[in-house]
């Protein structure tokens, strides 16, 4: 019985090679002359090269014929689908459009600040499975104010960046709630004016401004362009003044327009609650009232940081 529970257990044990580790159930003690043969044998087979290459291209394909001579229920997790008409959903929304994804996928050929060329190549992959590592492990290199993403207070408050307003320190009170998505006037910046026009009620705290960008495409081109929409100084100062807003969300890579960039994001900054969502995808939501859900990474000293952000109907 001894012998027959060993050879058992090697056998899945090796069958299994390809996704667990090989192991040994502790009954060695038990083993006989003829369990020590078919030991030295079967890892023998376990560790030479004809042995590896088969496992490698079973694993990437079919089962190979051992294992089809073994059955295992211990092999399931493993399998592989057939692949050749595989191909992955990328969804915007979920949950029969109950979720909408606001966020915009990374990729090379989005627009970044100031450049002609976009983001360019920001993963590579030096654990390669197909370069004979265990896995596949991508490493990234990102500004962290790149495609959909939120800006702390010492963004553009040197000394609020120094005493630590960071992406870590920003209020989830602030980032997740109910939030209304308005329309903003497409032949402005948003100014005091503009902002008044708006008519938002005292107690909203959370706004996502749609401007010409969404129209245009801004965050679906390449290149950076500086006559995108944004606040000027005096539609910030009047939304501090009177408004209840704190999250402030924009469909392109800053809330400040181009021309008043860091005057303007002064003015939001400057008494650290009110946070700033920039580079948000909302072209297929309409206006109205949602609960949105952003939540940046925690960053530790990092003035911005890549935000996933959804709204739910
Ligand atoms: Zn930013």
């Amino acid at each position: 019985m001894g012998e027959d529970l060993i050879t058992y257990t090697l056998t899945l044990s090796l069958i299994n090679r390809h996704c667990c580790s090989l192991t040994f159930i502790p009954m060695l003690p038990m083993y006989s002359i003829t369990t020590t043969i078919l030991l030295t044998i079967l890892i023998a087979y376990s560790i030479s090269p004809s042995s590896s290459s088969s496992s490698s291209s079973s694993s990437s394909s079919s089962s190979s014929s051992s294992d089809d001579a073994y059955p295992s229920p211990y092999t399931t997790p493993c399998d592989v689908d057939d692949v050749t008409n595989l191909s992955p959903i990328r969804r915007e929304v979920y949950n029969d459009g109950h979720i909408i994804d606001i966020s915009h996928r990374f990729h090379p050929d989005m627009p970044s600040w100031l450049s002609n060329d976009g983001l360019g190549q920001f993963l590579k992959l030096p654990a390669s499975m197909k370069n004979g590592s265990r896995s596949n492990v991508s490493e990234m290199k990102l500004v962290t104010h790149t495609g959909t993403h939120v800006d702390a207070p010492g963004h553009m408050i040197d000394e609020y960046f120094d005493a630590g307003f960071d992406v870590d320190t920003l209020d989830l009170h602030v980032l997740n709630g109910p939030a209304l998505v308005v329309d903003v006037p497409r032949d402005s910046n948003i100014t005091a004016e503009v902002m008044k026009s708006l008519n938002i009620p005292k107690g909203v705290m959370r706004v996502l401004f749609r401007t010409l960008n969404t129209d245009k495409r801004l965050m679906w081109q390449k290149q950076f362009d500086t006559s995108y929409v944004g606040f000027l100084k005096d539609g910030a100062q009047w939304l501090k003044d009177n408004t209840d807003i704190k999250l402030v969300g924009i469909d392109y890579l800053s809330v400040a327009a181009f021309v008043d960039s860091v005057a303007t994001h002064r003015v939001f900054f400057k008494s650290r609650d009110i946070i700033l969502v920039e580079g948000l995808k909302l072209d297929i939501v309409e206006a109205g009232i949602y609960n949105v859900h952003c939540l940046p990474l925690r960053l530790l000293g990092a003035e911005g940081s890549p935000i996933r952000c959804i709204l739910i109907k």
